[in-house]
């Protein structure tokens, strides 16, 4: 570590939500927890190829927007980077990441709309806590970043607020029972991780404890469970995951009902959902219903149209459009994702869904050469974007719109950059929505349409 020490003005953002200034010589800086418009002491670190990382060691001057994270873990967890920003210095930040996305990725001054924003707390509706043996006795909480060692946590603010409750619970039962936490090193032990899911709507829980071996009394642990008050929820599940693996994976492949049912329910834009145990399913349930709103409205839709709604997961985006399409067509890569969209089209009675398990790259290409066309393409990649192929193809079958729906706005970026080497080109602004809100995240969402 250099003993260098510098005034630095912060006056923007990494992608990552760190402070950037520069130092009176002109060198770029990141510090991290600084705030646009704060001056802070800075001590540099590391000296990198094109720019200096440096720690605060003082605020100087301190900005308005700052406020002191109610949070005892932050920021070792690393879970949250900008809890350090009120709500709206945070949508500001998001709002400007996209902004530079488009123009340094995309060559695109693109126009970017004000950041749509909810609830800033308590808004997963799934957490998967480590348990462990701590210095001080059984630990339940979250990694500190980079390391294998437990930060106790009980009230982490990004998930059900009832989750302090449940680990109270669970300290005191494994403590009466003498049932040991897993131990990585030496593969002894039992517990792992205490899984727990809500569905927003519904007001169920599923509270899994995921274990290395049989997990003794699970009598005592449900009556256990069954008497605390977890306020508007219900327990409507309670599971063991069985994962005998050594490794980080969280969860196993067994499954053993201890109470209730072996899922919940959840409902979003009007159509049910069943989540088992290991389903994927949004985990911001509001600030999603939002985004798929807007990609609906986007997607202009009378009922005439032929959608493909491409790496659809579970078949969320095609459910909720679907009475307003002739027809849509969900496609995803993950068998059982397809299965669960299958299955809740079935349960929704909703029949002009149909879904296909495959590559988007190579399901569109063979629909396309069997003659089927879209009029709506909907898009909503994992992080590394969509593959070229796919993108031509979608160009060549020249769909009236193009809705694009990002979780990583620098890959959205480089594929509207493509894309308008295609001849297509943004057709709406872009609207950031904030489903991760204390984190650095972003899910953006825009229309495309050809070139006239
Ligand atoms: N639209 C869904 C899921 C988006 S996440 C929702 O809103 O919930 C991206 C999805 O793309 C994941 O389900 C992932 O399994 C899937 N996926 C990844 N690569 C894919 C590919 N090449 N073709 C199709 N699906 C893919």
């Amino acid at each position: 570590m250099s003993s260098r020490i510098v005034d630095i003005c912060i006056h923007g953002y990494t992608s990552d939500g760190r402070g950037v200034g520069r130092t009176p010589e002109g060198e770029v800086v990141f510090v991290p927890g600084a705030i646009r418009g704060e001056t802070v002491r800075t001590q540099i670190v590391h000296q990198g190829k094109t720019c200096l990382f440096g720690e605060i060691k003082e605020i100087l001057v301190s900005s308005p927007h700052r406020v002191s994270p109610p949070c005892s873990v932050f920021p070792d967890c690393g879970g949250c980077a900008i809890l350090h920003m009120d709500a709206e210095e945070q949508k500001y930040f998001k709002k400007q990441k996209v902004a530079d996305a488009f123009a340094r990725i995309g060559g695109i001054d693109a126009q970017i709309e004000d950041t749509l924003s909810f609830s800033p707390y308590h808004y997963r509706n799934k957490a998967q806590i480590p348990v462990a043996q701590g210095k001080d006795g059984i630990a339940c909480g979250f990694y500190r970043q980079g390391t294998h060692e437990i930060a106790p946590c009980r009230d982490c603010l990004l998930g059900a607020s009832f989750i302090g409750t449940v680990i109270d619970a669970l300290i005191a039962f494994m403590k009466k029972y003498n049932i040991a936490p897993y131990n990585e090193a030496t593969d002894k032990g039992i517990v792992r991780h205490l899984y727990v899911r809500t569905g927003q709507a519904s007001k169920e829980a599923m509270i899994s404890l995921v274990t290395r071996r049989p997990l003794p009394h699970p009598q005592a642990w449900v009556d256990m469970l069954l008497s605390l008050d977890l306020g508007e929820y219900k327990i409507a599940s309670i599971m063991e995951n069985r994962n005998e693996k050594k490794g980080n994976t969280v969860l196993g492949n067994k499954n053993i009902t201890l109470y209730g049912k072996d899922h919940i329910f959840d409902t979003l834009l009007g159509v049910s959902y069943k989540i088992s145990h290991h389903s994927f399913y949004q985990v911001n349930p509001e600030a999603c219903a939002a985004l798929y709103e807007k990609a609906i409205e986007l997607a202009g839709l009378t009922g005439k149209e032929e959608v493909f709604d491409l790496y659809c997961g579970i078949g969320t985006i095609s459910l909720s459009l679907a009475k307003k399409a002739k027809r849509v067509t969900g496609v995803e890569i993950v068998g059982a994702a397809v299965r669960d969209a299958k299955e809740n089209a079935m349960r929704n009675q909703i029949k002009n869904a149909r879904f296909i398990e495959g590559k988007a790259e190579e399901v569109i290409p063979r629909l396309y050469a069997e003659g089927e066309k879209a009029d709506v393409v909907i898009v909503d990649p994992p992080r590394k974007g969509c593959d070229e192929v796919l993108l031509k193809t979608i160009a060549d079958m020249k769909p009236n719109r193009l809705v694009y729906v990002s979780c990583d706005v620098a890959t959205m970026a480089r594929d509207v950059k493509k894309l308008s080497e295609l001849g297509f080109c943004l057709a709406s602004p872009v609207t950031p929505v904030d489903q991760f809100p204390g984190t650095y995240h972003v899910e953006t969402v825009a229309l495309l349409t050809k070139l006239k």
